[in-house]
């Protein structure tokens, strides 16, 4: 049956054109008829080389029994291994020396770029612009395509309640409807309209399911959560994944309800491939296959790959147990066959998409490698990222944006000279000080004032590519005289304090949410002798700012903002760029806040802390509320919303919601209008808020805009504990503002 249709289209199809444009499944079947089950195994198994594979012999037995596996088909993808000629010296391995000459499929963390970085995936969030976080993904692509790369690791699209979990800085933040938008935004970015085009390529949703869920914020820990949260924001971020036709999903170290989620079958099969349909394949995470031992849900490797397999899990990245073991467990009929065709089948079929069959090489030019990696061309797009993902968290008498000429500027802060904090975690480590430091950009910005430097003490001590465990904190306060003498006749002290780039990222967790090492001491000492202080903060998660924001007058959220970095700053304190960015995660008060989100469910006491009833929900030595809310973010000028109306529409369960917004100060700016709704009552308890609709524009001074959003019963649904999705009618609350704290509401039924 098989062969007839393939003969079928075959004869439709114009003899030149190519593989891509040709019916893959057909294509696909047609190889793996041809395969040796060793070989389609081969495609299942995912080989890491940190090593040159370039040199004349490769330094380790294990790389050259890597090499040798691939001579024998036994190979279907390599990470970590790029760079043009790094690439071409693997691939020809593959498509030279093994029977079929299937041709590899080249995998990478391009997480926020190749080597120009953008912003951190948090800090991009913040800037609630899809346009502009797609051109950054289309930009990484664009970089690392050139320089072998067909598949990215990206985008993370883990929701996380919790700033003590490093990986925070990899996400979109904690709301499962922005953090939907995004993840689409990243991989229309990556993947562009054609996959076969040699200047895209795929993308992954990761990490399937509940990774940033980690109990007590640390790292691959246990995950426990109810259905209800699991489908409701858990999942919605993969979803719209799927909807955005990723190619590939990443499952997750963690443990979900007690299954470790590398080999869930609820999750993989049921859910992603059967119900959603998923078409692409399905990556472990690192040695996630072999994890499952230590969970104590295998017995040992065997066990674990055919858990693994039968859970749906198509490719084993670098646990080796699949290629080991999955033989031996088919011909033991452990593993039916067809799941391994299915596997390998669905491997197989992105690489056709990819182009791949047509070209191997076709990512493989050292001229289009020379000319796009860290090409200038990119600047303009990067920096522009960069200074609309910063945002103004507090600007008092206007102490912001910075004078053009006689003023004299204190800048302060290890930070402040960092060329290698602001790439945030996940870049290459070669390239450590390849960012613009703001010292830098200061320095080179045309303006008549006089810039006076202090580093204070050292932010971190010890070894930086990975940051050392515990004791990283200095206790040196010698650079203490230097900062406060420097600071004290200026007329405006910038400090530059927070995380050193490699404080976040993954196995980064933090007890401790407050500024790092001596910077508090520091910040303190300076505001003693000058309190007209501009923080600058540095950082790839919330962090807890409670003395700051009491004390500074100004403070600029600047996460860790990639190669541009510096200018991005700069023109922000200048005024250049009116900051435009919105908070994607709350930051709490105090970590013991955690986990802290706006979208939570209500309780059952009235919760009014001027009625100081004792047996309300509250903490007795802190507020509830985060110090500053997810949404929240300030601009040099003003905007006032008015005639905020609500118009429900009955017959088609839509409600329009319009309001009139006005730029009221001097200054052009771009504000970020949020629509949030609360499900009165309904079958189980709903969010006091959730986010369901958002515009950002841009409002010359003095000018107005009016905005209209529909939101539809998509938006009105939600989905029940046993996965099962509904809308009632009944009565909605609809709430508009500047965040998700200060917005007004309006009531209205269905
Ligand atoms: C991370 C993944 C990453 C993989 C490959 C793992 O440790 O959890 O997100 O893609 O390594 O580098």
């Amino acid at each position: 049956y098989m062969g007839i249709a393939m003969l079928i289209l075959s004869c439709q199809q114009d003899p030149k054109s190519n593989y891509a444009s040709q019916n893959i499944d057909a294509q696909v079947q047609e190889l793996l008829a041809k395969m040796t089950l060793e070989e389609k195994i081969g495609q299942m198994n995912q080989y890491s080389g940190f090593m040159d594979f370039t040199g004349p012999e490769p330094d380790k037995g294990q790389a050259a029994t890597k090499l040798d596996y691939i001579k024998k088909g036994w190979v279907g993808s390599m990470l970590n291994v790029h760079g043009v000629e790094n690439v071409r010296a693997v691939q020809k391995i593959a498509v030279e020396e093994s029977r079929l000459g299937i041709p590899l499929i080249f995998g990478f963390d391009v997480i926020h770029g190749y080597k120009t970085i953008s912003p951190i995936p948090l800090a991009e969030a913040a800037s609630w612009n899809l346009e502009a976080i797609k051109r950054s993904a289309k930009i990484a692509a664009e970089e690392a395509s050139a320089a072998g790369i067909n598949w990215t690791f990206a985008p993370m699209v883990d929701i996380s309640r919790d700033a003590r979990w490093g990986r925070v800085m990899e996400g979109a933040g904690e709301d499962p409807f922005l953090g939907s938008q995004i993840a689409k935004a990243r991989i229309n970015g990556f993947q562009g309209q054609d996959l076969a085009a040699s200047h895209t390529i795929a993308a992954t949703a990761k990490h399937f399911a509940g990774y940033g869920f980690a109990e007590a914020g640390r790292d691959y820990n246990t995950v426990d959560v109810g259905t209800t949260t699991l489908y409701n924001v858990i999942l919605p971020p993969f979803k719209a994944s799927l909807e955005a036709d990723v190619k590939s999903v990443m499952n997750a170290f963690n443990v979900l309800n007690g299954i470790p989620a590398t080999g869930d079958k609820f999750l993989l099969r049921n859910i992603l491939k059967d119900q959603w349909g998923f078409q692409g394949f399905v990556v472990s995470d690192w040695d996630s296959v072999g994890e499952m031992v230590n969970h104590g849900y295998a017995e040992d490797g065997r066990d674990a790959a055919k858990k693994a397999v039968l859970a749906g899990t198509d490719m084993d990245m670098e646990s080796y147990h699949f290629i080991e073991q999955l033989a031996s467990l088919v011909e033991d009929g452990e593993v039916d066959e067809n799941l391994i065709d299915d596997a390998a089948g669905r491997i197989l079929k992105v690489k056709f998409e990819l182009g791949l069959f047509d070209d191997p090489y076709k990512y493989l030019s050292k001229d289009r490698e020379n000319e796009l990696v860290c090409s200038p061309k990119f600047k303009d797009e990067v920096l522009d990222i960069a200074r609309r993902s910063i945002v103004l968290l507090k600007n008092d008498n206007d102490i912001l944006p910075l004078q053009k000429s006689n003023q004299k500027i204190a800048i302060i802060g290890d930070l402040a000279q960092d060329k290698t904090s602001p790439l945030g975690s996940w870049r290459i480590a070669a390239d450590d000080g390849t960012a613009e430091s703001l010292m830098e950009a200061m320095q080179a910005y045309e303006a008549n004032n006089t810039l006076n430097y202090a580093a204070g003490p050292q932010l971190i001590i010890g070894e930086t590519k990975f940051v050392k465990e515990l004791n990283v904190n200095t206790t040196d306060r010698s650079g203490f005289d230097e900062a406060v003498r420097t600071a004290k006749n200026a007329d405006v002290v910038i400090m530059n304090l927070g995380e050193h780039g490699l404080q976040s990222g993954e196995a980064r967790s933090r007890t401790r949410l407050g500024l790092p090492g001596l910077q508090q001491e520091l910040l303190e000492a300076v505001y003693k002798v000058n309190p007209n202080i501009v923080l600058v903060l540095q950082n790839g998660r919330p962090l807890t700012l409670n003395w700051a924001d009491e004390h500074i007058p100004a403070i600029v959220e600047a996460w860790q903002l990639g190669t541009f970095s510096g200018s991005a700053i700069t023109q922000v304190l200048y005024g250049d760029y009116n900051p435009s960015g919105k908070l994607p995660m709350s930051f709490p008060r105090h970590v013991g806040q955690l986990p802290l989100y706006y979208n939570h469910l209500s309780t059952g006491r009235p919760n009014d802390p001027n009625q100081n009833d004792v047996f309300r929900s509250h903490y007795t030595d802190e507020q509830n509320t985060p110090l500053y809310p997810f949404g929240f973010g300030l601009s040099y000028t003003n905007f006032i919303y008015s005639n905020f109306k609500v118009t429900p529409l009955t017959s088609s369960n839509t409600i329009e919601v319009t309001v009139d917004v006005q730029n009221s100060g001097d200054m052009d700016g771009t504000e970020t209008v949020q629509v949030y709704i609360r499900d009165l009552v309904a079958q189980i308890s709903r969010p006091v808020k959730e986010l369901k609709a958002f515009q950002q524009v841009k409002i010359k001074a003095g000018e107005s805009e009016s905005l209209s959003f529909t939101l539809t019963e998509e938006d009105l649904g939600y989905y029940l504990p046993n996965g099962e999705w509904i809308f009632e009618s009944g009565e909605f609350e609809i709430f508009l503002g500047y965040n998700s704290q200060d917005t007004n509401s309006k009531r209205i039924e269905l």
